[in-house]
């Protein structure tokens, strides 16, 4: 039973329409908050400058609240945050854990040496030829950063933690995942980077998220030990499924909120349909 000091959090990115793969995610997140009598905040992580749109956070909101979902006032931007990131950055920088690397994707793509699992927050792991050679003076990061940075992690090492859905996981740094980015030459901080700093920063107790992003949390756990932050309990909802055995994505149009709202849907029919039932996949459609 976690405590009464319970606070959890949404993270929606606003780049699409919500579906219902969100909203059953949001929704467990929702149900374990209210279980123990915690606090629920809500954080837009709108950093993806690229595909961000305004109409997506209204969009968004909407959607959550006819959902029947409540959050604690009032929401959290990640772009109103960018200070934070950038602090956690010099720390990191002043730890010399961080180096900066001028290869593109391309490059650690090709030098990978094992095929990587793909998916949504992977990277290949990175070579540690591509590494600065041990000794080399770290340059200074500059006001504006037009390289990306990365976080240097301790080969070998098994990061181990018990998810509090999908039980023990374990992965090893160097092995399972490499060095991992942490701020982006267009001058933006890594997805890896902002969530780590704000799950410490907003005092999350317990976050829960789809199970894609388990592979992220090693990454995140390092981030938080060399931040001296004391890391959240954990706990990835398995992904919806379409009936061909897909995970559902903004691409399914179909399934947002919004269309089956259109369509005349209610959030009672979807409650009842989607969320009660533990398995993943969709029975039928609406
Ligand atoms: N914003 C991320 C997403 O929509 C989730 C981040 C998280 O829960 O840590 O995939």
């Amino acid at each position: 039973m976690v405590s009464s000091r319970y606070i959890g959090r949404l993270a929606p990115s606003p780049t699409g329409l919500l579906h219902l793969g969100h909203a059953r995610t949001f929704w467990v997140a929702a149900q374990r908050a209210r279980a123990v009598h915690g606090t629920l905040l809500l954080r837009s992580d709108d950093l993806d400058a690229v595909r961000f749109r305004l109409d997506f956070v209204d969009a968004m909101l909407e959607d959550l609240r006819w959902l029947g979902l409540t959050w604690q006032e009032p929401m959290v931007a990640q772009s109103a945050r960018r200070p934070l990131y950038r602090a956690a950055l010099e720390r990191l920088h002043a730890a010399g854990q961080i180096f900066p690397c001028a290869r593109s994707r391309r490059d650690v793509l090709d030098a990978a040496s094992a095929p990587h699992e793909g998916g949504a927050d992977d990277e290949p792991v990175y070579p540690p030829s591509f590494r600065p050679p041990a000794g080399a003076t770290l340059p200074p990061l500059g006001e504006n950063i037009s390289v990306n940075w990365r976080f240097h992690v301790p080969d070998g090492e098994e990061i181990a933690f018990t998810d509090g859905r999908a039980g023990p996981q374990r992965a090893v740094a160097g092995r399972d995942f490499g060095d991992f980015l942490v701020w982006r030459k267009d001058d933006t901080p890594s997805y890896q980077l902002a969530c780590a700093v704000d799950d410490a920063a907003m005092g999350i107790t317990e976050v829960v998220r789809g199970d894609d992003l388990i592979r992220s949390t090693f990454r995140q756990l390092l981030l938080l030990r060399a931040l001296g932050a004391e890391p959240p309990a954990y706990y990835h909802c398995p992904l919806m499924l379409d009936e061909h055995g897909t995970r559902l994505a903004k691409r399914h149009d179909a399934l947002s909120l919004r269309a089956l709202r259109e369509r005349g849907v209610t959030p009672e029919e979807i409650r009842r349909k989607f969320f009660s039932a533990d398995d993943a996949e969709m029975r039928g459609s609406l």
